[in-house]
């Protein structure tokens, strides 16, 4: 079984607000979808990963074995505090109460076959477990979105690096755009894209993740992907 997850704030106290849906926003990063050969959007790719996908990423989680390849895509996480409907995007950035870190894991063979068949992609992407998010910080308004820099290192090699300003789509377009098609609800979470560099993770790998803010380092965590 899984460790009952909840939202936490990144000196480990609760959140009171229950974990709710998990927008996700594809291809938000030009060189990200360079490398898997995708077009680069004019508009966000939502989909959504459900409660049951959310894990702590704090503590041991592990990946699908005989599914093929996963794939690490590691994000910046947003936590929704006001619900959100058709919000423009100053209201939007009004409802932010935390930042955090998500992996998006994706079963990347099973998605390139659902792809290819014109398929919806739940099944690689909206697992069991395939969200671990991070404790979050809460960050005072107005939030330095471009000072926002994370990174994932595995085995010791930095593999994604990610600029909040290199976003297609900025946190508050997005929320605004999600928004127009699901109501956001406090708890919910918007992950926001990952970089390039998405790669394979097997039981035993030792993954690092970061989050910064111009030079101060926000998160780390540091923990080997369970057996
Ligand atoms: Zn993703």
């Amino acid at each position: 079984m899984e460790p009952h997850y909840s939202h936490r704030w990144s000196d480990g106290s609760s959140i009171d607000l229950p974990c709710g849906k998990v927008v996700c926003v594809g291809r938000n990063y030009a060189d990200h979808a360079k490398e898997l050969n995708n077009p680069v959007p004019t508009e966000p790719v939502l989909f959504i990963k459900p409660t049951t996908a959310v894990c702590d990423m704090d503590s041991g989680w592990g990946v699908p074995r005989d599914r093929g390849q996963v794939h690490h895509e590691l994000e910046l996480a947003i936590l929704i505090g006001e619900k959100m409907t058709d919000a423009d995007e100053t209201d939007a950035l009004a409802g932010i109460v935390g930042v955090g870190l998500a992996l998006d894991l994706t079963l990347r063979d099973q998605q390139t076959r659902l792809k290819q068949k014109g398929l919806p992609w739940e099944r690689a992407k909206a697992f069991d477990g395939s969200c671990p998010l991070s404790s979050f910080i809460a960050l005072s308004m107005p939030v330095d979105w471009p000072a926002l820099t994370f990174d994932l290192s595995v085995n010791n090699q930095q593999r994604q690096r990610g600029y909040a300003s290199q976003m297609l789509f900025s946190v508050p377009q997005l929320l605004a755009e999600v928004s127009a098609t699901f109501t956001l609800l406090p708890g919910d979470v918007v992950l926001t894209g990952t970089p390039a560099g998405v790669d394979s993770l097997v039981a035993g790998d030792q993954v690092l993740a970061r989050l910064h803010q111009g030079e101060n380092t926000l998160l780390e965590i540091n923990i080997a992907v369970a057996d």
